[in-house]
């Protein structure tokens, strides 16, 4: 099969502010996107989205993408007007400060930059200490409480203002948030793909999940709903090809090598082995991954509804930070391998392993 990654479509998504638990409005461009190819197009109460191709079919598959990114909730506002914040996921806090931010306010979007002092006022013993995340900010450009009142509410988000680029001549790009609207856009662009001919066996249930960077919530939910036979998540995955990650933690993944396949207890080894024969039949490029344990993506919720799980990775740089970076041959090679192995499921697959 032939395909080509929708650059447009993908800037959309990534550039949409969509912290954890504020998923809404890159849910609406989601549903918008595949509302003509999908049989059926539905959201659930916690704000999943599921788009469906034969739902007739008694055979299930679910593919999870989780929309929601890392952002920072609004807690507080000074006299000042600097806005003070809770984080939404996980953040490294070295990388925050001096980071230019957008909060999506009551009239919009405002943007905001993460404030510290300079390194001038600081003491020797400060310059080595890593920032505490409580004593960071969020400066809107405000002088008052009352001011900033004016655009913002307390419960309002915010998220990195650092847009979509290209990088380099081998296919790379670079985004805030990659993590993981390119696992959303994959599972949008494998409905699409799998709509132009529906002419296979089994239903296919793809989900665009919430608030996965909180405890893998969305999926939780979806999955119990669903109850799926086979279930794939597609997530960002660590490549080991940069000059400070070590291949003994992660094992030899790179951007541009391909969908980095996860084998583990969190797999079926079935599932597993059918995914790899397929990479080698259709000579579609792949890596592996071992993880010991339940991964930290939806595919830990999906196994734990008893379906056959798959993680597939995108190889990225710079995971959680402003800038990270994965390449679009892998986003590529991720669609065609999840069409083909769809399209090869029949009747008499259970992908019970014993
Ligand atoms: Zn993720």
């Amino acid at each position: 099969m032939s395909y080509e990654v929708n650059e447009e479509f993908l800037k959309k998504l990534v550039t949409t502010p969509r912290a954890t638990g504020y998923e809404l409005t890159a849910q609406r461009g989601i549903k918008e996107y595949l509302k003509k190819e999908a049989d059926k197009i539905y959201a659930d109460r916690v704000g999943n989205l599921y788009a469906v191709v034969n739902p007739d079919s008694p055979f299930k598959i679910m593919l999870a993408g989780h929309i929601d990114q890392i952002g920072f909730q609004i807690s507080y506002i000074d006299k000042k007007g600097y806005l003070w914040f809770k984080p939404l996921g996980g953040f490294d806090v070295t990388t925050l400060p001096g980071k230019r931010v957008k909060i999506s306010g009551k009239k919009g979007i405002i943007p905001g930059v993460l404030g510290k002092k300079a390194i001038h006022l600081m003491k020797p013993e400060e310059r080595k200490k890593v920032p505490e995340m409580e004593k960071l900010f969020i400066d809107i450009g405000c002088t008052s409480k009352e001011e900033a009142e004016k655009l913002v509410d307390i419960g309002d988000f915010a998220t990195f203002d650092y847009g979509f680029q290209k990088l380099g001549d081998h296919e790379f790009a670079v985004a805030a948030g990659f993590d993981d609207a390119i696992g959303a856009f994959i599972v949008t662009e494998i409905v699409k793909e799998l709509a132009k001919d529906k002419d296979f066996y089994a239903g296919v249930y793809g989900v665009s999940t919430v608030q996965e960077e909180i405890g893998l919530r969305g999926a939780t939910v979806a999955a119990r709903a669903i109850q799926p036979h086979v279930g794939i998540a597609f997530d960002v995955g660590h490549a080991a090809d940069s000059p400070d990650v070590k291949k003994k933690l992660v094992g030899d993944t790179k951007l541009g090598g391909g969908p980095i396949i996860v084998r583990g207890p969190n797999i079926n080894p079935v599932l597993y082995k059918r995914l790899v024969d397929i990479a080698k039949d259709k000579k579609i490029p792949y890596q592996t991954m071992a993880w010991h344990r339940g991964t930290g993506t939806d595919a830990n919720a999906i196994q734990l509804t008893g379906a056959a799980t798959a993680l597939i990775s995108i190889p990225n740089r710079y995971m959680h930070t402003a800038s990270e970076v994965i390449c679009l041959d892998d986003v590529k090679n991720i669609v065609k391998l999840t069409v083909e192995f769809i399209r090869s499921v029949i009747e008499t697959d259970t992908f019970i392993p014993v």
